[in-house]
């Protein structure tokens, strides 16, 4: 029953679109303005998506990436003409710290209708009765989240707490890919090499980058390797000497949870990449190259091969023309590891450990649910991923489209967000969002990794369900252990010094440090998870 209404419910929000679209196709001269006035479509014929006869204003407090939430968003001003329901910001636009205002609020004993936070501060404050547990309300309320959850077991389990409840609706971004490797083919043209397709190939051309002037300058200044990660840059290549994580991470065959920095093979690797590093074969600055890292680098025509996103990688092509002529940083497939494999470790992690939930103080839990539940029709997903139709983008073939004022901005999520959409709330990412301001050398990346399949495996750990008091321990050992592997690592290799000759105190200072309990902790969570 419920199933039939809703494909009623959804064929006649398609008719209503079209004629939207042709409507608005008519006069879309003059609206196409980003930040202008808001101009939302008309209100559908249909009231299917109306979740409250009378109109309700409800309050939401919303701080991420630097973004609180504004009542004038042209994104949520077409919500609320679809569904009745309007969102009132409660954190002023001057604000500066997220965590500060949550904590104030929570212990100011007024609570916000709506609350984006993450997942942790749901557990604590849900099982405190701040927030309402989603999971019945989901039930009789949200009929397309909830087909979603059916279909997406791995988001149900992130967004459960340890005490079996949901507490909120978790933002889930799309897309799989994240970063590749990437090489300089003009400097390979200029030294006449083919492209590396193993490890020691790659040594090979990195030396020849090193030894061969490709920048042509007569002087010994190239940096054959880099990445902008900083603390995590480096390690990028640990998964040419076969480590695939460092970190806490899922064995390969996803049964436990294990700490890829306690392996043997972590020693081994880190061995080689340190006399990488004192070949001078990788930035001498590598661990406080930031985000401005490739601009200098590429517009000085100074790096060879880097490990990064595809869409921010490939468009250096565009801009670095004027600079460097010739400039041509195309991505490679993974080289072949020691033991012949090829694989991308790195790969987006679609299950976020943020989103937003219903507080207990919310006279209108039902209705609040329905306009989730909004978030996750067809309709709603398309307007938190693109904007508005018409105003942000058009429907081309079938498919949304952004328009070129959208596109013209660079940075299109930023601009997004600024207008309301690909916000950190309780949606489904649409990755075609992304690839339309991707350039075609970033899309041939991505096609090559996706068709021959290059992240094989997914070891990243889901977001656990802790108990509060396994919480506080985690916190208590996690964070020391992460900093001790990582200041050792880097001791390592800035200093040239002899793995082997450490690794006995390095495993047993960890023991000390109680690595065991902590993955004891994890793999309990982790079985909860599961079950
Ligand atoms: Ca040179």
């Amino acid at each position: 029953m419920r199933k039939s209404r809703r494909r009623l419910w959804l064929s006649g929000w398609s008719g209503v679109l079209l004629l939207n679209f042709l409507l608005v196709g008519c006069e879309s001269g003059n609206q196409h303005s980003a930040n202008g006035p808001t101009a939302t479509v008309d209100p559908p014929v249909s009231e299917s998506f109306i979740v409250s006869e009378k109109p309700l204003t409800l309050s939401i407090f919303y701080f991420l990436q630097n973004n609180v939430f504004n009542d004038n968003w042209p994104v949520f001003k077409q919500a609320a003409e679809w569904t009745n329901i309007t969102l009132h910001g409660t954190i002023p636009q001057s604000a500066t710290n997220a965590d500060q205002l949550f904590h104030l609020m929570m212990t100011s004993g007024s609570i916000d209708d709506i609350v984006e936070t993450t997942k942790d501060n749901f557990s604590k404050y849900g099982s405190q009765g701040e927030f309402v547990p989603l999971d019945t309300l989901i039930d009789q309320y949200a009929p397309h989240y909830k087909a979603f959850l059916e279909q997406n077991p791995d988001v149900r389990r992130n967004a459960t707490s340890a005490d079996g409840h949901m507490y909120f609706i978790p933002f889930v971004s799309d897309g799989e890919l994240s970063t590749g490797w990437f090489i300089r083919q003009d400097w390979l043209d200029k030294l006449n090499l083919d492209v590396p397709t193993n490890v020691q190939q790659f040594h090979d051309v990195l030396t020849a980058f090193r030894d061969g002037d490709p920048n042509g300058n007569g002087k010994q200044d190239e940096i054959p390797y880099f990445m902008q990660g900083k603390e995590y840059g480096i390690y990028y290549l640990l998964g040419l000497f076969d480590v695939g994580c460092r970190d806490f991470c899922l064995s390969t065959d996803g049964s436990q949870v294990v700490f890829g920095a306690m392996d043997d093979a972590y020693a081994a690797a880190i061995q080689k990449i340190s006399d990488w590093y004192n070949e001078g074969l990788i930035d001498p600055e590598i661990f406080t190259r930031g985000s401005e890292g490739p601009t200098y680098l590429f517009g000085n025509d100074l790096a060879g091969s880097t490990h990064d996103w595809f869409g921010s990688a490939s468009s250096f092509n565009d801009t670095m023309q004027s600079k460097v002529p010739g400039f041509s940083l195309l991505p490679i497939a993974p080289p072949a590891s020691e033991s012949g494999r090829v694989i991308e470790w790195d790969y987006r992690n679609r299950n976020k450990d943020f989103g937003w939930g219903i507080s207990a103080q919310n006279a209108y839990p039902e209705e609040t649910m329905k306009y989730f539940d909004f978030w996750f029709t067809d309709e709603g997903r398309r307007l938190s991923n693109f904007g508005v139709e018409g105003q942000h983008y058009t429907m081309v073939d079938g498919k949304p489209t952004f328009t070129d004022e959208i596109l013209r901005t660079g940075t299109v999520n930023v601009t997004l967000r600024n207008l309301g959409a690909q916000l950190g709330i309780g949606f489904q990412q649409d990755f075609e969002y992304e690839k339309q301001w991707t350039n075609a050398i970033g899309l041939k990346g991505l096609e090559l990794y996706t068709a021959n399949n290059y992240v094989k495996y997914h070891v990243k750990l889901p977001i656990l369900p802790y108990t509060i008091e396994e919480e506080a321990e985690v916190k208590k050992l996690k964070g020391a252990i992460e900093d001790y592997r990582d200041e050792q690592a880097k001791k390592w290799i800035l200093r040239n010094e002899k793995v082997a000759d450490h690794w006995e105190e390095y495993s047993a200072a960890l023991k000390r440090m109680g690595i065991d309990e902590l993955l004891e902790i994890m793999n309990r969570a982790y079985n909860r998870y599961k079950s």
